[in-house]
């Protein structure tokens, strides 16, 4: 069998992996990703969050077209939740660092949102191909150094990689193959019974996109807004309650609709779809696990193949998204030859790791009912470290941004700063025509530039300009664009 050569391959076209792919294809690199399914396809997890859309989305180039896609704006959050027995607001714009045009996420049908995300990697130099299964990883002893997978004709195939990333979620056994054990959380343990509603209630404007969760005895329900009349209805119960769920689940849903009274009111004049992809009644399991180890020598793990944490918070796309950032920095500096593989792998684990124990933490003292919302704010100030007020912990936190990573929160500011120094490196270095002076021909006088110039770029950031600070005692900082780890120098 011939065994074709890529820098990375990725086994996975969601979200993580797309992005991770993309991210690492945009430095030039030889990247393949391989697709299980054809899609567009059904997922769930449709609730975005602000650090996903405006920053590693915009880091992607993909902010533009998602904004224009006409997904439903959500502000925010509405909640039927805790000791008061009223709704209450949060909106993501209650924080300074997302605020103005960036205070805001997208309600996503995922057929869609992935199918945008995986064109986009195509666009960007991504080798796509779907309808690809992958069967085994490849190892040469410590190291993975490849995969195998059935092509839609049913050959077998190999592929050959400096680094293989499994983003291939929740079902997928591949990620055994890191090592370690997948830890189930024993608070977290609830199965999830959704399907989509067609003339549901909306929320008050400005608010009407906001996801709506509500608390009742059984557990919680989600209600998002798709569009204008397209909702996802979910309900969320403890694995005590499990019995509730099982059987006939039209019947199921309904009763448990039933038993929950803002939700029988928002879908009092509703019928549920019973056609096409959303006719369909599903079951999750909705448990919160994390690996042990979350990678080996030439191989990562990034999104729910690493972890996942309780969908309440709508957090799932966002670690993915961001563990896949986190992952293209590790694997661009390293191809780069600029750092070690273990150096920086172990601070994408301490990274991946902070964002997702954040949440963890914070959503155990969130399923404390007898409490108001006063005391989540607190609990969420507490959780992040955070030095502002307790709602704007709170809101950080669940927008994507406790930490206070810059690419999270001004990614469009440091991408026309790019551009702008980019434009000003090819005026300097002549432009790519013939008339160029030959020195500045050398890719590596030119790579020498702009390494150069990103110390330049970060000035012209002003106010985001102070250094960044590393995480960790001894850890990396992330450089000026995004895209790579850098090592920290004290001043
Ligand atoms: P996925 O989106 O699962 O993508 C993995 C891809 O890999 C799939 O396309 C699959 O076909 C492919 N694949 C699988 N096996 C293979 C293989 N062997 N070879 C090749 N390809 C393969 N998140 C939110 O952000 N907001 C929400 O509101 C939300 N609600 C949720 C509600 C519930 C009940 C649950 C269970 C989850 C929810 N989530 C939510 C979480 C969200 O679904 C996931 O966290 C997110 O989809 C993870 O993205 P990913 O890229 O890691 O994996």
């Amino acid at each position: 069998m011939s065994v074709e050569d890529f820098d990375v391959v990725v086994a996975g076209g969601g979200p993580g992996g797309s992005t991770v792919a993309t991210l690492v294809a945009m430095r030039g690199h030889r990247v393949l990703l391989l697709e299980k399914e054809v899609f567009p396809r059904y997922q769930i997890g449709e609730s975005l969050l602000p650090a996903t859309v405006h920053g590693v989305c915009r880091m992607l180039g993909v902010a533009d077209e998602l904004a224009g896609a006409g997904f439903p704006i959500k502000r925010g959050g509405t909640f039927r939740w805790g000791a008061r027995p009223e709704p209450w607001t949060f909106h993501f714009g209650m924080s300074a660092k997302m605020s103005g045009s960036t205070s805001h996420a997208y309600q996503v049908e995922r057929a869609k949102f992935d199918q945008i995300l995986l064109n986009n990697a195509r666009s960007k130099g991504v080798v796509v191909r779907e309808g690809c299964a992958v069967d085994e990883v490849v190892e040469d002893g410590e190291r993975v150094t490849g995969l195998r997978y059935t092509d839609p004709g049913g050959t077998a195939r190999e592929v050959s990689a400096r680094f293989v990333i499994d983003a291939s979620g929740n079902k997928s056994r591949l990620y055994s193959r890191v090592g370690g054990t997948r830890n189930y959380s024993e608070f977290f343990r609830s199965l999830a019974l959704f399907g989509y509603f067609e003339g549901g209630k909306r929320l008050p404007a400005p608010v009407s996109g906001n996801i709506l969760s509500v608390a009742f005895d059984s557990g919680w329900f989600w209600y998002i807004p798709l569009s204008d009349t397209l909702t996802s209805v979910g309900a969320v119960v403890r694995r005590e309650d499990a019995e509730k769920i099982q059987g006939d689940r039209e019947k199921a849903l309904m009763d448990l609709i039933a038993e929950c009274p803002m939700i029988s009111d928002y879908l009092a004049d509703a019928t549920r779809v019973t056609t096409g992809k959303y006719g369909e009644l599903r079951v999750r399991k909705d448990y919160s696990y994390q690996q042990t180890t979350f990678w080996r020598p030439g191989m990562i793990l990034v999104g729910d193949a690493a972890c996942f944490v309780d969908p309440v918070f709508s957090s799932g796309v966002h670690l993915a998204t961001y563990s896949a950032l986190l992952a293209a920095r590790s694997i661009n500096s390293v191809l780069a030859g600029e750092l070690d593989e273990k150096t920086v792998l172990t601070e994408y684990e301490a990274r991946y790791r902070r964002e997702y124990g954040v949440f963890y933490e914070f959503l155990v003292s969130f399923y404390q009912m007898n409490v108001n919302e006063e005391s989540y704010f607190w609990q969420a100030k507490k959780v992040t470290k955070n030095e502002n007020t307790d709602i704007e912990s709170f809101v950080e936190l669940i927008g994507g941004v406790s930490s206070g990573e810059t690419a999270l929160t001004a990614a469009d500011r440091i991408a026309e700063r790019s551009a702008e120094f980019a434009a000003a490196v090819d005026r300097m270095a002549g432009g790519d025509g013939d008339d160029m002076v030959p020195m500045f021909k050398s890719q590596v006088v030119k790579q020498a530039m702009q390494e150069a110039g990103q110390v330049q770029m970060r000035a012209m950031l002003g106010e985001d300009a102070e250094p960044e600070l590393p995480l960790f005692p001894g850890g990396l900082v992330t450089s000026p664009d995004g895209m790579k780890w850098l090592p920290y120098h004290p001043a």
